[in-house]
């Protein structure tokens, strides 16, 4: 009975020299730690696309929306922060390591509507020259390119993109094609992996 009483002392000394553990939060700020899990922030410059993070999301918090109109095609991917778990599984999953990342906030009280808790970011498409149907991301595209590097020579229509994006080829100049009018030709184009099966099998 003697040791345990002597050792609450010794805390008791110890919290009466360094002061209460806890902290008066919200009237000031709360320290969190290193590998604290909070919000995920989208990186723009650093994600590509891929949706990676959006199939490993156990809550589905990542939504993807795909848009093509005219000759443009757009990638939209949301976060919401409402919906998310913080498990870090999207981070851990992104290719490129930095496309989303956990921050270490953990506030959301507002006064907005939920639905205003989320960040949104786009990705441009490269889009197939025969049918206009989304390929990939444009950075997609061209993370993919230079990771291979030479390999990527065994893709026509990637290699060909990053051919153009080093202006060693120039863009195709003829109109984008209907599937039946595909002809042998259009192999030298970037096509969807439909339109490049049909212009292989007419080859
Ligand atoms: S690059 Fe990372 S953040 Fe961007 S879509 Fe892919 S997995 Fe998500
Ligand atoms: S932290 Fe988990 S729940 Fe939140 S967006 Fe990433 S994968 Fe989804």
């Amino acid at each position: 009975m003697r040791y345990p009483k002597l050792r609450e002392l010794k805390e008791a000394v110890k919290a009466l020299i360094k002061g209460p553990y806890t902290i008066k939060y919200p009237y000031q700020p709360a320290k969190t730690y290193e590998r604290f899990r909070g919000r995920p922030y989208f990186h723009e410059e650093e994600c590509i696309g891929c949706t990676a993070c959006a199939q490993v999301c156990p809550s589905k918090a990542i939504e993807v929306k795909d848009t093509v109109a005219g000759a443009k095609g757009k990638r939209k991917l949301t976060v919401h922060w409402d919906i998310c778990i913080f498990c870090g599984q999207c981070q851990a999953n992104c290719p490129t390591g930095k496309g989303i990342v956990l921050s270490r906030e953990f506030e959301f009280a507002t006064t907005e509507k939920r639905e205003a808790l989320k960040q949104e970011i786009e990705k441009e498409f490269v889009l197939c020259e025969c049918c206009q149907e989304p390929v990939a991301p444009y950075d997609q595209y061209v993370w993919t390119a230079k990771r291979l590097g030479p390999l990527c020579f065994s893709n026509s229509s990637l290699v060909l993109f990053y051919l153009r994006l080093l202006n060693f080829a120039s863009k195709a100049k003829s109109p984008p094609k209907k599937e039946e009018e595909i002809s042998r030709a259009e192999r030298i184009r970037v096509l969807c992996p439909r339109c490049r099966r049909q212009a292989v099998i007419k080859s």
